[in-house]
């Protein structure tokens, strides 16, 4: 996994924060199978900023893991540009300034949820001693205090998926990316998980990317909901959401969030 070409320095006068922390500029992505081309982004540009909560919409298999594995260094893209910024004295690297969060929370059943969480540094080879002091204040972020010693299976699902973002944290990523997190849940716990990744976004200073198929949660989360076209996938729009803060869950029965809902229903040509 090689690091990101080092960006050049913003225009002179202008802090680093006004810089995007992501440019993507008309990425292209295509599989190889047996000979045969398949193209799964064809044409996808968005800036994204420290900080912003960007969900990620569009219909099935049209590319939005494609997009997350190549912000996660996992895959190459083969056209336009991507450019993400650590800082004026590092390249970002996405072995260690990643954090992934799984639809599944992926929990090792042999390891208590504390040595889950604390998985990434036994990974990145990071001092034990503080790895487990964060995790621990990981755990009680995430409404887990108390619950280390316990193994994965006594815990509920949306209690084993917080850990599963804790688990992301662990290493201090910049960058936390999620794909369709909370599409394992029922309802209700889905949107109990929901409030909770508005605090816990809050609360990181971590930038984020939300993959999901629910319109109503991307409207609910983003700070900013980027709406892909059916694969190869192109940008549909790409637009700030201004709900009122702090949202709770009866910002969903205002116009304005309906408005957004019926937004992203006509960009995808399901309304
Ligand atoms: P989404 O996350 O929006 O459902 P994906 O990014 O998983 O979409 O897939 C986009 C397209 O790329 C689909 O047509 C899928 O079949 C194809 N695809 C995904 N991963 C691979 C792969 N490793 N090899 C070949 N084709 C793939």
């Amino acid at each position: 996994m090689s690091d990101y070409p080092k960006p050049t320095s913003g225009p002179a006068g202008r802090k680093n924060s006004d810089r995007p922390f992501i440019r993507i500029d008309g990425l292209r992505k295509s599989y190889r199978n047996k000979g045969q081309e398949s193209v799964a982004l064809s044409n996808v540009t968005l800036d994204i900023h420290a900080g912003d909560m960007v969900s990620l919409v569009g219909p099935s298999g049209c590319g939005k893991s494609t997009l997350l594995k190549i912000l996660s260094g996992l895959y190459e893209h083969d056209g336009g540009t991507l450019e993400i910024h650590a800082d004026a004295q590092r390249n970002f690297n996405p072995g260690k300034d990643v954090g992934m969060v799984f639809q599944q929370p992926l929990l090792l059943k042999w390891r208590n949820i504390l040595e889950n969480v604390m998985l990434p540094a036994d990974i990145l080879g990071l001092p034990r001693s503080a790895a487990r002091v964060r995790a621990l204040e990981l755990l009680d972020m995430v409404g887990l205090g108390g619950q280390g010693k316990k193994m994965p299976y006594e815990l509920s699902g949306g209690m084993q998926q917080r850990a599963a973002i804790a688990r992301a944290l662990l290493h201090d990523p910049s960058l936390v990316l999620m794909d369709e997190p909370f599409g394992a849940l029922d309802a209700l716990t889905r949107e109990k998980m929901n409030l909770e990744m508005l605090r816990i976004w809050e609360q990181s200073h971590k930038t984020f990317v939300v993959v999901t198929h629910s319109i109503q949660e991307a409207v609910f989360l983003g700070t900013h909901c980027a709406v892909l076209t059916a694969g190869p996938a192109r940008m549909a729009d790409f637009f700030p959401i201004a709900l009122p803060a702090p949202r709770t869950l009866h910002v969903k029965a205002t116009a304005e969030f309906t408005a957004y809902v019926s937004r992203i229903y006509d960009l995808l040509g399901v309304a």
